[in-house]
């Protein structure tokens, strides 16, 4: 191996580039990696992470506001949005700087700098040539605005984690993950929010129950939704103050921040992976096979970059297939099935596994388990707010296929449930587990009668 500078050069220190990086490293192998922003990528810096705390931060208000109805008296609560970005930002430095401690704790050589392929070994950072066996595209992606009039004026959610002040009045266009996400977070901290989406049901990816109920719980908090709507232009109000939204169908809101949350498309422009003679897809994607190995042998790709499934841990585990396939001793793939997920929308969206129409398609004959009620907490807030609980089950094998809900730490909830689907529990062994009481989640092992 000594006749390349390493035996891995990875591209983009973000979520699978890193995992992959100190794995590789772990595993013997020489290894730098190269970072042309900030250490940890999307997920640390304007994903994941910020957007958490975003969220965590948008609750508080409802929280206290709620608090009422178990007897505290909390004077006119007041928001101040300077104070959550330089807390965020703190928390995100200390987080760059274990992402730098744990690369150099594993061995890794940290190159800051926009890396490019010169050939299939040979990758150059900011003038300076280094040579490597193999080299890993762990480049990420990068929000996709739409090229409408006036779009200079909208922002994504890269700038929503910097705006200078909080605004009065937010459209955030989209129906997907960010969207709902974003629409929460601005709403809770008392931003008059409309959510523009061109379709009929959010999160259009998942189970048809989960996009109608949440977005009705969102309008009862004050959200406002436009479906089957988008915005056509953006111009700036006559005097300046404001922005002005023309919609499709003629109609126009004033506002005074347009977030587009519009999907992202994979970081592969001016790579040189055309040098390499990488293939890629149309949209920008590098195309790999299941060990993530590009067209050329000793490129491969994990990620964003990849476009398959955009979310941190599997990004995180593409990496270690990578790492365990060039360096360890077992060649592994990755299984794409039943991965479960969380939209930190207010309420919750947790889900894993089969929607019911994707199990009727696969299997056939199913069972449709579902409940919605009012939480116990929601007895004595006085809030509206209802939780949905789905299973789908394969009639046959009794296997449950699919685990959905609207409610609150949906995600905290849908992560056990993903150990047992990934074990092939059937619904017999759900309503054979004894439930905890009172919660939420014990309705998963409670639910007798199939609705459908
Ligand atoms: P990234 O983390 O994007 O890392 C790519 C890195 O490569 C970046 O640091 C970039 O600067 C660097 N880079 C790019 N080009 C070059 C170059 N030429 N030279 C050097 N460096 C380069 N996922 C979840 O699982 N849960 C969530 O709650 C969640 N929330 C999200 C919220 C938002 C707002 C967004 C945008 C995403 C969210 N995601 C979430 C998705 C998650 O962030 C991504 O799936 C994940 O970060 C992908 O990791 P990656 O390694 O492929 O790329
Ligand atoms: P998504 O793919 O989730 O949603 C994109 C939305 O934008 C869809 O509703 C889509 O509509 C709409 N859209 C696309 N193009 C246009 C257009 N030209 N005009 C109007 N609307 C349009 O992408 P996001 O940007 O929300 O997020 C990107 C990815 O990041 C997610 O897929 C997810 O994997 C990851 N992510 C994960 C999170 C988590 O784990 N909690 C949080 C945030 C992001 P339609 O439905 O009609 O196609």
């Amino acid at each position: 191996m000594a006749q390349y500078d390493y035996d891995l050069f990875t591209i983009g220190a973000g979520s699978g580039g890193v995992r992959a990086s100190r794995y590789a490293a772990g595993l013997g192998a020489r290894v730098a990696a190269a970072e042309e922003r900030y250490l940890g990528g999307t997920c640390v810096n304007v994903g994941c992470i910020p957007k958490k705390l975003f969220s965590y931060a948008a609750h508080y208000g409802e929280d206290i506001a709620q608090a009422a109805g178990y007897g505290w008296r909390v004077a006119a609560p007041a928001f101040d949005w300077r104070t959550l970005v330089a807390n965020k930002d703190r928390e995100i430095e200390r987080l760059n700087g274990v992402y730098a401690k744990l690369l150099a704790g594993a061995g890794v050589t940290l190159l800051r700098g926009r890396a490019a392929l010169i050939d299939a070994h040979t990758v150059e950072i900011d003038g300076r040539r280094v040579s490597a066996r193999y080299i890993l595209v762990a480049t990420g992606g990068w929000p996709v605005v739409p090229p409408i009039p006036g779009s200079e004026l909208a922002i994504s959610s890269n700038e929503a984690f910097h705006l200078k002040e909080l605004p009065r009045r937010v459209l955030v266009v989209g129906g997907g993950y960010i969207a709902v996400e974003f629409a929460s977070i601005f709403h809770g901290l008392g931003v008059d929010t409309t959510l523009v989406y061109r379709g009929e049901r959010l999160l259009r990816e998942f189970d048809a129950d989960l996009g109608g109920f949440l977005a009705a719980q969102m309008q009862k908090k004050g959200l406002h939704i436009r479906f089957r709507s988008n915005i056509e232009r953006i111009a700036r109000t006559a005097d300046g103050g404001a922005l002005r939204a023309t919609l499709a169908d003629g109609s126009a809101l004033e506002t005074d921040c347009v977030m587009y949350a519009t999907g992202r498309a994979p970081n592969t422009h001016g790579l040189g992976l055309a040098n390499a003679g990488v293939k890629l897809a149309a949209n920008g994607a590098v195309v790999v096979d299941e060990r993530f190995q590009s067209s050329v042998p000793s490129i491969y790709a994990v990620g964003d970059v990849i476009d398959r499934v955009l979310l941190t841990p599997v990004a995180l585990a593409e990496g270690m297939v990578v790492a365990e396939s060039l360096f360890g001793t077992a060649g592994r793939s990755l299984d794409y099935e039943n991965i479960p997920t969380a939209i930190f929308s207010n309420p919750n969206v947790g889900t894993v596994g089969l929607s019911e129409a994707k199990a009727r398609e696969r299997h056939g004959d199913i069972d449709v388990y579902r409940t919605n009620f009012g939480p116990l907490r929601h007895q004595l807030t006085g809030s509206g707010e209802q939780v949905l609980m789905k299973l789908v089950v394969d009639r046959k094998s009794e296997r449950v296929l699919g685990v959905h809900m609207v409610g609150p730490d949906a995600g905290e909830i849908i992560q056990g449930f993903a150990v047992a689907l990934k074990c092939g529990a059937t619904k017999r062994q759900f309503d054979a587990t004894i439930g905890i009481h009172p919660t939420i989640a014990e309705e998963f092992v409670t639910m007798r009668e199939a609705a459908g």
